[in-house]
């Protein structure tokens, strides 16, 4: 089944093209990863799948319906994507666990009880049980961004789109995120994964797309993507 589907997708702001013809898939309980270099448009994708952007031309379908254009609609549609981002982007005044907590249970609606389960639940999945009540200034960037992967998980998202989600963390932090990552694909989590981690890409990901300038020059199995011409 397809989860995702790009046909033709066109990004402009104002006279800059910053997607022409992109033609892509996503399929259930897939890796893609998207690689190419900065500015080649691989964040405009995602800020266009998730509809923090609107896109000029061709069209994007999410479960086989086109993406939608009211306000009421794309929170809805929004709240099916988990979105993980380079600078985390956790609530400062509240502790790893009251980041997770809030989606459950301001957004969907859930008890009190039955949030805390859950975000208890994901912090521990995400190897972080002990530090629930840490605050994000006492957490590395590696331990920030895997309660910011708990917090998105905790809408029980259809898909998770990650931007470059270990670009700005130390070196010593990235492995145990993409372990996470990793643990995710291996649950058969639907993910697109923006990054520049060739590694990761080679071994984990499904199928692989290369941008450059804001088009795709090549996509396939990361075998065929990675093999020396
Ligand atoms: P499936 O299991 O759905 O049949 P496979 O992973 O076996 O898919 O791939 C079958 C063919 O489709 C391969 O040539 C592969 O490169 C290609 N393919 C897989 N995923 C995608 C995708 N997301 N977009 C485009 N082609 C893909
Ligand atoms: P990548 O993720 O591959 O590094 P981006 O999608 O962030 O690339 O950016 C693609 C291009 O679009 C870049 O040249 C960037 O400067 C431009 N761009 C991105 N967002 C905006 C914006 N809001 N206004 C104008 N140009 C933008």
């Amino acid at each position: 089944a397809t989860v995702l589907q790009y046909r033709d997708v066109q990004k402009l702001y104002g006279d800059f093209v910053a997607l022409q013809g992109v033609s892509m898939e996503v399929k259930k309980q897939q890796v893609v990863c998207l690689i190419g270099p900065s500015g080649s448009g691989k964040s405009t994708l995602l800020r266009c799948t998730n509809a923090l952007e609107t896109i000029d031309g061709g069209e994007i379908l999410f479960d086989g319906v086109r993406l939608p254009k009211d306000r009421t609609a794309i929170r809805k549609v929004r709240q099916r994507m988990g979105m993980v981002f380079q600078n985390f982007e956790l609530f400062p005044h509240k502790t790893a666990i009251e980041n997770v907590i809030m989606g459950p249970s301001t957004v969907l609606g859930l008890s009190d009880e039955a949030s805390r389960d859950r975000a208890e639940a994901l912090l521990k999945k995400v190897g972080l049980a002990d530090k629930a009540k840490n605050y994000p200034a006492n957490l590395s960037g590696g331990q920030q961004q895997r309660v910011a992967i708990a917090r998105a998980l905790a809408m029980e998202p259809e898909v998770m789109l990650f931007d470059e989600p270990t670009s700005a963390l130390d070196p010593e932090t990235i492995g145990e995120v993409l372990n996470v990552m990793k643990a995710l694909a291996d649950d058969g989590m639907t993910m697109i994964v923006v990054t520049h981690e060739m590694t990761f890409a080679r071994r984990v990901a499904d199928h692989v797309v290369v941008f450059e300038r804001g088009e795709i020059i090549e996509q396939g199995p990361p075998k065929q993507i990675f093999e020396a011409p």
